[in-house]
């Protein structure tokens, strides 16, 4: 039976020991919410990011009605104009409400510290707890109570006694109830909650002045919006369609955790898709249902993948819909966003024009001149019009431009799916791991550890092994090696027993490993081992870069 991860830290350690991800500065102690990739993972981590681009931006499979979708890309500058991020509202409102303990220092977000009061023989009493929502808070603070209680804790004993409780998160707790630190080990109270911008700041320029102040962004899709009207100048693109970015991206999370899950520092591969309002909630169906997907064309189990619809409560105010695609990663009992899909109908847009002054609005030429032409067919049009049937054809010419030529002009729609490249490599580096017992050549059974990469995302996409290092066969190796690394990327492994090499690249996630033998020396041919069946095939030694290649074909 083949086992998952079930120790993160182990599975943290096997990623620095395979050289996938280490942490970052690790000699000067590591920084945290800061990861780097190593030989494995900057392959891994860039064959995602082209699948993506390749799928959503160079092709991307036909639209709802069967029409080619148009996607252009973008990349632009970390740093842009502050008055951006004005307009966005994350100046004013990226920032979640913290709570800080006066005695153990620890920080916390207010919306994830729940309270449970009761007022006993006069005095206020209070405990609390870390949970996600009050639901989940409720069974952890009578637990804690029920605990203290055993300690003759004055708050235990008093709220175990109390007829009623009353809860609150600390976003709401009322006046005069009090607020102990919810840490197990600090007898603290907490501050009221504080806003705390999650944008990284710095300055342009030399002077560290409030006037030269910049942020790093906290997001590549603001980016998109800034450039909109450049793009549709510069490309005569026609609506609907879509612009995509993949970059890097900022947060100052207070609380960094789970690995690369929540990183102060990450890529995001984000897509602005632009559509005529009345078409907004079709095109959102559409991008919800092919962002999904995706995920199952590179390997993720669809048992895994959770596409949770938010409900009118979590919505942003301009929101008709928005879906996370969730993934069921390891190291918590329920799903975690992967992928944000939003409907965010003309907010953004609207935002820029308001605070840049410049119009970003659309006209819909091709629509306006189906109606003038349909609605001026009826007028003769000829050289031998009299002049009441010239005036009759220009009136109702002003008339449509006086009434119908301003329903043309309008501001797009947005549809937004933004999912982040590290969330997905770990995710895919979650999935791939399987340690699982296997026959060795000689029958017997052994164990091995093994990532189960999707052959477009495999690192490293097959091993050429020579079975010794003479008779010619390193020579012919090294010249299928030579051949295969124009086009993938491939190893050469000489060292150990043939078993060895196996397991190394098992590790690896190596699809194929192509073993040259005596054979080949005499009839051209090789041997080709496939990492999941571990079945070997001969083949000529001419037919390794077809096999290869067919493996990495995208799904349609
Ligand atoms: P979360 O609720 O997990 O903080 P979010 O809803 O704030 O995420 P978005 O602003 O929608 O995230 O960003 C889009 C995507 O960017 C997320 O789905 C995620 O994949 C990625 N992302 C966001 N914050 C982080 C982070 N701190 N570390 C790694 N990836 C992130």
């Amino acid at each position: 039976m083949a086992k998952k991860i079930e120790d993160m830290a182990k599975f943290a350690k096997f990623c620095k020991d395979m050289g996938f991800i280490y942490q970052s500065s690790e000699i000067y102690g590591g920084i945290n919410g800061f990861w780097d990739y190593g030989p494995l993972g900057v392959e891994l981590k860039r064959n995602i990011k082209e699948a993506w681009w390749q799928d959503m931006v160079r092709n991307p499979p036909p639209g709802p009605d069967g029409q080619e979708i148009r996607m252009v890309g973008l990349d632009c500058a970390i740093i842009m104009n502050p008055k951006v991020w004005v307009a966005s509202g994350h100046v004013g409102g990226f920032s979640d409400p913290m709570v800080d303990c006066l005695k153990c220092k620890r920080r916390f977000r207010a919306d994830k510290v729940h309270f449970a009061c009761a007022t006993v023989d006069n005095v206020p009493h209070a405990v609390s707890v870390e949970a996600d929502n009050a639901t989940d808070a409720e069974p952890l603070l009578k637990d804690k109570i029920a605990k203290l209680d055993k300690k003759k804790h004055p708050a235990g004993r008093a709220l175990k006694s109390a007829p009623q409780l009353e809860f609150h998160a600390a976003t709401a707790l009322p006046a005069p109830w009090p607020r102990p630190c919810p840490a197990d080990d600090c007898d603290g109270t907490l501050t009221e909650p504080r806003s705390f911008n999650l944008m990284f700041e710095s300055h342009a320029g030399p002077i560290a002045s409030d006037e030269n102040k910049v942020y790093l962004r906290p997001e590549t899709a603001q980016g998109i919006f800034a450039n909109y009207r450049n793009v549709l100048d510069s490309s005569r693109l026609k609506l609907p369609f879509g612009i995509a970015q993949v970059g890097k991206a900022f947060r100052n999370e207070i609380n960094p955790r789970n690995f690369t899950f929540r990183s102060r520092e990450f890529e995001q591969m984000e897509i602005e898709f632009f559509c005529h309002p009345a078409e907004s909630r079709k095109w959102y169906e559409y991008w919800r249902e092919l962002r999904k997907n995706w995920y199952s064309t590179l390997g993720i189990k669809s048992d895994n993948l959770v596409p949770r619809e938010q409900g009118q409560e979590e919505l942003a105010h301009y929101s008709v819909g928005t879906t996370d695609i969730e993934y069921m990663f390891p190291f918590s009992d329920e799903p975690q966003e992967l992928e944000g899909v939003a409907h965010r109908g003309a907010f953004d847009l609207t935002a820029h024009a308001k605070h840049s002054g410049k119009d970003l609005s659309y006209f819909d030429e091709e629509g306006w001149n189906n109606l003038l032409q349909s609605r001026l067919t009826p007028f003769k049009d000829d050289k031998n019009r009299q002049p009441d049937e010239i005036k009759l054809r220009e009136d109702e010419k002003k008339k449509l431009e006086l009434e119908e030529k301003p329903k043309f002009q309008f501001v797009p729609h947005v549809i937004e799916p933004s999912a982040g490249a590290d969330r997905f490599t770990l995710a895919v580096l979650c999935e791939a791991y399987t340690e699982e017992d296997v026959p060795d050549a000689k029958g017997k059974t052994e164990k091995r550890t093994v990532m189960k990469f999707h052959p477009r995302l495999a690192p490293v996409k097959a091993a050429i092994f020579p079975l010794v290092n003479r008779d010619g066969m390193d020579e012919a190796a090294r010249a299928l090696y030579r051949e295969l690394k124009a086009h993938f990327n491939v190893v050469y492994d000489q060292s150990g027993a043939i078993g060895r090499r196996y397991r190394r690249q098992d590790e690896a996630g190596t699809p194929f490993c192509i073993t040259i033998d005596g054979d080949t020396i005499k009839d051209g041919t090789v041997t080709i081992r496939d990492r999941d069946t571990l079945k070997q095939e001969r083949i000529p030694k001419g037919e390794v870069r077809a096999r290869i290649e067919a493996l990495l074909r995208p799904e349609v």
